[in-house]
């Protein structure tokens, strides 16, 4: 290194000294930067478009796409969530919160163990669709699936109750897809109590 004070420019041997041109008649009327930009546009309008017409036109999405969260009915159509509270302990975005409430007399239809999530929500401003709640979940009773979670004006829009998350009784959602081989083993399996459905007790109590 010398004492020469321009030396410092030349560290990286990147730098570069701009010349200043004097600008042609053509380029001060901006004439070649039109004709450019011009061209740039009609060689796009015989290009496929990259546009998608959501709603109407939806994307075709990856078989492992996690979406809008579902909290199943078991075949009686009874609630599996327990309120645990596995899935709030799992959730790296502390997205999900619950009240548990206990089931009364009478509700064993709505409900299928004693104690029941009252409330149950998941913030989807928080959630990163890891779906690590659904593989903490001992009763299968939440699961991601490959609806889109719509948009909204408002953040209380995305905090998603009971409402939105639980199926409705005669538009079950297919989870199928989610549930792997191990699973549907398991879940045959009546020596774990969580595995009993009220129509299993039903048929016990028939025979
Ligand atoms: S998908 Fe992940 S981030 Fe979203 S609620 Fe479940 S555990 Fe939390
Ligand atoms: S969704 Fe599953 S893990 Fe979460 S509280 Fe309900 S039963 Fe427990």
């Amino acid at each position: 290194m010398t004492n020469d004070p321009n030396d410092i420019f030349m560290l990286t041997n990147r730098s570069k000294v701009m010349e200043k041109k004097q600008m042609t008649l053509a380029e001060r009327l901006y004439l070649p930067a039109i004709a450019g930009g011009m061209s740039i546009t009609f060689r796009h309008i015989f290009k496929k478009s990259a546009t998608v017409q959501y709603p109407e036109q939806l994307r075709p999405i990856a078989p492992v796409y996690r979406g809008h969260h579902v909290l199943k009915r078991d075949e009686a159509g009874a609630e599996r969530c327990t309120a645990c509270g596995l899935c709030a302990v799992a959730c790296p975005a502390e997205a999900i919160t619950m009240t548990a409430a206990e089931r009364k007399k009478g509700e064993e239809n709505l409900y299928r163990e004693e104690k029941y999530a009252a409330i149950y929500e998941i913030n989807m401003l928080r959630c990163i669709f890891c779906g690590l709640c659904e593989e903490a979940c001992p009763k299968e009773a939440i699961f991601l699936t490959d609806r889109l979670i719509p948009s909204n004006y408002g953040r209380q829009g995305f905090i998603f109750g009971k409402d939105k998350l639980v199926e409705t009784m005669d538009n079950p959602v297919d989870v199928t897809k989610r549930q792997t081989p191990a699973v549907l083993e398991f879940k045959k399996d009546k020596f774990h109590q969580h595995n009993v459905t009220i129509k299993d007790l039903i048929d016990i109590e028939e025979h």
